[in-house]
């Protein structure tokens, strides 16, 4: 993964997808927007809480430095959930976390401030996914779901897919109580008093990866938690709630 000055905008990249011209995948970072205090600068979340006409702005610029028209984009409301929706559309396709589409031409977008965005990409037919994992996420099982969902809608084979994780909150900085600690195997979590837990999503994740078949080769980790980077990233759990949200946005250009 590596950061890219684009115009103004610096954003993240996956080394797994470079070399591939068609596909656009990007994660976005918080600088060069038109956001001020909590959502300083690239706020690019419309329900977090920032002025509305800031957030239209920062989506303007985004899209335009990306070069991507904002009605080719497609969305969906994140509800921590695992249903996933095949695109033939641009707009927004209703509740779920999990886009799918082999339509060139149509950019899948959510909206990120902690948890990982799964970003897949199948080169010789073309076909995107983006997954929103969080721990409910990552519980649900929407890494396993969404790939066994893109390789029978669009008849490919998981050996083929190219996965880039975006940058999330890390063990580092993921700490959960027992509730939630318990949910996961003992592999993915660290504790010193049985009180809190650091929970790691991204292992997890990647386990559910390699159990529908993708590559271990296949799989790029973010090198970035959003709450120890605060230069780059919004971070819900550190900025306690009030806080901006990065993009992802997959798709191939026509
Ligand atoms: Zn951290």
């Amino acid at each position: 993964m590596i950061f890219q000055k684009k115009g103004e905008l610096e954003l993240c990249k996956w080394d797994i997808f470079s070399g591939y011209k068609n596909l656009i995948a990007y994660f976005s970072t918080r600088k060069a927007g038109f956001s001020a205090g909590a959502y300083d600068s690239l706020n690019l979340g419309v329900s977090a809480g920032d002025l509305k006409e800031n957030v239209i702005n920062n989506r303007k610029k985004f899209f335009h430095t990306i070069n991507i028209p904002e009605n080719e984009t497609v969305w969906v409301k994140q509800v921590h959930g695992n249903n996933i929706i095949t695109a033939e559309r641009a707009g927004n396709l209703g509740v779920g976390d999990g886009l799918i589409t082999g339509v060139s031409g149509l950019f899948l977008c959510g909206t990120f401030a902690d948890c990982a965005s799964i970003m897949v990409f199948e080169p010789k037919k073309q076909i995107v996914g983006l997954f929103h994992a969080g721990w409910k996420g990552v519980f649900q099982q929407i890494a396993k779901k969404g790939i066994k969902k893109i390789c029978r809608v669009y008849n490919i084979q998981p050996d083929n897919l190219l996965v880039g994780i975006s940058p999330h909150i890390k063990k580092c900085c993921f700490i959960v109580k027992k509730n939630v600690a318990e949910l996961f195997n003992e592999r993915f979590l660290r504790t010193n008093n049985k009180e809190h837990w650091n929970l790691d999503i991204e292992n997890a994740v990647i386990e559910q990866l390699i159990n529908v078949d993708i590559k271990r080769e296949n799989i790029e980790k973010s090198c970035f938690c959003t709450s120890c980077n605060k230069e780059m990233f919004f971070s819900y759990r550190r900025d306690k709630g009030k806080t901006g949200r990065m993009l992802a946005v997959i798709g191939t250009r026509k």
